[in-house]
């Protein structure tokens, strides 16, 4: 249905331009041809109440499913696997280490593949029926003890410790898009576009904003697991949407960013629909995915914090390729198709500041520049970041001098 209001919309002349055809250039032609929405979506054809019918059961009360999450070796995708515990756990300490098997998620050779899990952080579970059931956000290491390439939170914590007395907090806004099963914006006409953007952000009604019951469904599931949630909008692009976590002292903000992301795609499996947090998902006048990080420090939050926000700035202009290349999951590819210094970004070559611009690579809010102490925003970060990188490089660079 959507699907129909959105065509509705459609721009004949935007459509058909030459240039914008190039668009397709990620689709699969035959399968655009041959969408018919969700039909190709075999989770969405399961039924979604026959679960309930075994939820009800009567397990024993001693017993706790646990959902260990890790990041695998692309920087930027959750791997998960459930265990039965035989006692609540208190704290993270309580919890058993586990093997998996790394050959299996680009982090190790096939002859010494057994990677081990360590849990870092325990959230309850959404998703599963009992009141104890958790999830546990862990970090990866090699069989000699050592932590993967891929596990930039190891490097993020050891940063965070050093300055911990200086309360650095994180806010993390992430963007995503949502694509049906055949890899196309959810809700766009099956050929051609919808109307140019303008009308969808922060928008309501079926003609301009799709899939919000996923977003809220969301939002709550994420309140229920003790992620410090923040809120959510439509985005500039149609089918594309951001929530926000924090503020959030420390590694919190990683830990519940992921944990985030792991719920949204969940939640998404159950519809159907498929999240993707690729930074630019269409080519063309469509706005990109970012995931901007605020950040400050006890003296940013503090009377004459400004002073201190332009000490932290001017850092941060001398290391523009060291924050690049922490700032995607690919060093700065990702982002090259994003920061292109139009649509809402800064250029990835040059850093540049300001009061109230969203053409920035850092952006000081009005009302902190009135208030003369808060936060800052960089607008660098790509949806898909990892956001224990992102956090490392600011701590190195604005509070560490490094
Ligand atoms: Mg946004």
């Amino acid at each position: 249905m959507a699907l129909r209001c959105a065509s509705l919309f459609i721009n004949k002349e935007f459509a058909a331009s030459s240039s914008f055809l190039f668009q397709f250039r990620n689709l699969n032609m035959t399968s655009v041809r041959q969408t018919h929405f969700l039909r190709n979506s075999p989770n969405a054809a399961l039924s979604k109440t026959l679960l309930d019918r075994y939820r009800t059961l009567e397990t024993p009360k001693n017993l706790v499913q646990a959902t260990y999450l890790w990041i695998d070796g692309t920087g930027e995708n959750i791997r998960l696997k459930d265990r039965v515990l035989n006692k609540v756990p208190k704290s993270v300490e309580d919890l058993p280490n586990w093997q998996y098997d790394g050959s299996s998620t680009y982090q190790a050779s096939g002859e010494n593949s057994d990677t081990t899990l360590i849990p870092r952080a325990i959230y309850r579970d959404p998703f599963k029926p009992g009141q104890n059931d958790i999830i546990v956000m862990c970090d990866t290491y090699t069989s000699e003890g050592k932590p993967t390439p891929s596990n930039k939170r190891a490097t993020c914590q050891a940063a965070i410790e050093k300055v911990i007395d200086q309360e650095p907090w994180f806010g993390i806004e992430q963007e995503y898009t949502l694509l049906d099963i055949e890899g196309r914006p959810f809700g766009w006409p099956e050929s051609g576009f919808p109307a140019p953007q303008g009308p969808y952000y922060c928008a309501v009604g079926a003609d301009r904003v799709y899939a919000r019951d996923l977003v809220e469904a969301h939002a709550t599931a994420c309140l229920y697991a003790g992620i410090d949630f923040a809120g959510t909008n439509a985005e500039v692009m149609p089918a594309q949407w951001e929530y926000q976590v924090g503020p959030s002292i420390g590694l919190k903000a990683g830990d519940d960013l992921w944990v985030s992301r792991y719920i949204l795609q969940r939640i998404a499996e159950e519809y159907g629909i498929v999240v993707t947090f690729d930074p630019k998902p269409m080519d063309g006048p469509w706005n990109g995915a970012g995931a901007h990080h605020n950040f400050s420090t006890k003296a940013m939050r503090a009377d004459g914090g400004m002073k201190v926000i332009e000490e932290a700035i001017k850092k941060l202009s001398k290391q523009q390729e060291r924050h690049i290349r922490a700032y995607d999951p690919k060093e700065g590819k990702d982002n090259e198709r994003r920061l292109v210094g139009r649509l809402e970004t800064s250029s990835i070559d040059k850093f540049s500041w300001g009061i109230a611009n969203r053409g920035t690579s850092v952006r000081i809010p009005r009302g902190v520049a009135s208030a003369g102490k808060g936060y800052f925003e960089d607008r660098r970060p790509s949806s898909n970041c990892d956001p224990y990188a992102v956090c490392n490089a600011l701590v190195r660079t604005c509070l560490l001098n490094e």
